[in-house]
């Protein structure tokens, strides 16, 4: 029944990656290329390759490291690939839900790797049960892989868009563009069929995905990071709406559906993408490095040093240190062999994370009036306990600044974030979560400073998602699922009347 499958199960942020390279062992760049992509997804790792005839296929549950080894990617024979880390998720962590799916069609082989979310995916599901596809999982990917198997007849009453309206024929593409007809939310896929791969994003470009090419070949990758591992070079982003078919005759670009405007996620600029990754033609590292500098020229502090939650903190900190004068020094000592503490699956793990993860630096702390800063604060269990880590270490005073704003709602592009019950700005003040991590003092960018900041060195800015700081969503939400979150606020006495 579809009423029976829960949304929470369908959040997800991946990371995908693949690969076109004859004459290359396609299965050993996928395994490295998802390797520098782990950040994105620890949940599960997932690799298929294709020979031009027969697919082949290996996943499982946890680290790519965890999963891989010589005696399993040595079966993965091909001279192209396409690999998935997937996201923890609440309630959904099972190997049916790893990726990629791969599955055998009238033309062959499909492999789909996704990253992002798509909000009618019950709608979607229920076209594809409804004729008759019984599906293994939870998980919107699949629904995605049922539907690009289908002619676009199946999906669009008769109303299919022409093979060849571009004067290229190509099934594929056809099925493609169905499937984005139809679609809303989230998606950045890389496809992989016999005869080549697809990469695909959705028109407003909510989840990154760019094109690097090798000697012998192209790859395809969440973030540029990924490219510069396997040693390829940064050609460019595919363009929000666009299709590009990567196969023996090149790269071919194909108009997939158009929209006017752009919604990237800006929180991959605050958090999730790695440093040395490259978005709109912007480093991470220095647009980072800016949201520090403004939020110091915001949020001034009066202390001795600076300190940043490492890593994912410190160019951030690095820039109000430069800005404010303040010298930036180590505070905290991070186990950098243990997850983020955003992607543990439950609050309690979060919570004793912190001190699994961190040790104070009483050297530097001693007396010290010390400005904590962080990227950004989502469910409030990490700040308090580094606050007391700091003061345990010595400091005398702790001013907590954050680089983004406060998070007050929920995700449903692609990333399995928190529910209004989980966030700490849904139900408190900023004075209230003040008190409620310790601070001596706490501060915000604001939005207007963090979207100045992202889009200040952009040719042509043309809008990135904001929704889980403003509550403006780029795209639709059905208020069911607004309600379910609103629902548990209701029922634990937190939200509304
Ligand atoms: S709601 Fe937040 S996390 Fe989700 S896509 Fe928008 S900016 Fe990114």
């Amino acid at each position: 029944m579809m009423g029976h499958y829960r949304v929470t199960g369908l959040r997800e942020a991946c990371g995908v990656f693949g690969v076109f390279a004859p004459g290359r062992d396609v299965a050993r760049l996928t395994f490295f290329g998802l390797y520098a992509l782990q950040h994105r997804g620890q949940e599960s790792a997932g690799i298929a390759t294709c020979d031009g005839h027969t697919a082949y296929l290996h996943k499982g549950m946890g680290l790519v490291a965890q999963v891989f080894n010589e005696e399993n990617l040595r079966p993965l024979r091909g001279h192209m690939a396409i690999g998935h880390n997937r996201y923890s998720t609440t309630g959904a962590s099972h190997i049916r839900n790893a990726q990629p799916y791969l599955i055998e069609t009238l033309h062959g082989p499909l492999g789909v790797a996704h990253n992002g979310n798509l909000t009618n995916a019950l709608h979607l599901r229920r076209l594809v049960l409804e004729r008759g596809v019984g599906l293994s999982s939870t998980s919107d990917s699949e629904v995605i892989t049922q539907m690009l198997a289908a002619p676009p007849e199946a999906w669009l009453n008769g109303h299919a868009p022409p093979v060849n309206g571009d004067g290229v024929d190509d099934e594929w593409v056809a099925r493609i563009r169905a499937f984005m007809r139809l679609a809303k939310g989230a998606y950045s896929l890389v496809i992989l069929t016999r005869r080549g791969l697809y990469a695909v994003r959705d028109p407003l470009g909510l989840r990154p995905l760019c094109l690097g090419t090798l000697d012998e070949g192209v790859v395809v990758a969440s973030e540029s990071c990924a490219l510069l591992t396997v040693g390829a070079t940064y050609l460019r982003e595919v363009t929000p709406g666009e299709i590009v078919r990567v196969d023996d005759r090149g790269i071919t670009s194909f108009a997939g559906l158009h929209s006017p405007t752009r919604a990237l996620c800006i929180f991959e600029y605050v958090y999730f993408a790695r440093p040395d990754s490259l978005f709109e033609g912007q480093v991470i590292h220095e647009v980072r490095q800016r949201m520090g500098r403004r939020l110091a020229h915001e949020a001034p502090a009066d202390a001795d040093i600076v300190v940043g939650v490492p890593d994912s903190a410190t160019p951030h900190a690095i820039g109000y240190s430069l800005e404010s004068g303040i010298p930036f020094t180590e505070g905290l000592t991070k186990n950098r062999y243990i997850g983020r503490t955003f992607i543990q699956p439950d609050d309690k793990l979060r919570q004793e994370g912190v001190r699994l993860k961190y040790n104070p630096l009483p050297a530097n702390l001693e007396g010290r009036r010390v400005v904590l800063v962080d990227d950004s604060i989502v469910r409030g269990n990490t700040a308090g306990p580094l606050v007391q880590l700091l003061r345990d270490g010595g400091a005398r005073e702790v001013h907590v600044r954050v680089a983004s704003p406060p998070v007050c709602h929920p995700c449903f592009m692609g990333v399995d974030m928190a529910t209004y019950r989980e966030l700490v700005a849904a139900r408190m003040d900023v004075e209230a979560i003040r008190r409620h991590i310790g601070a001596d003092s706490l501060a915000y960018l604001s939005l207007p400073g963090l979207v100045a900041v992202v889009e200040e060195a952009l040719e042509k800015p043309t809008g990135h998602c904001t929704a889980c700081f403003s509550g403006e969503y780029p795209i639709e939400i059905p208020e069911w699922l607004f309600a379910e979150n609103r629902e548990k606020l209701a029922f634990e006495g937190i939200w509304g009347s």
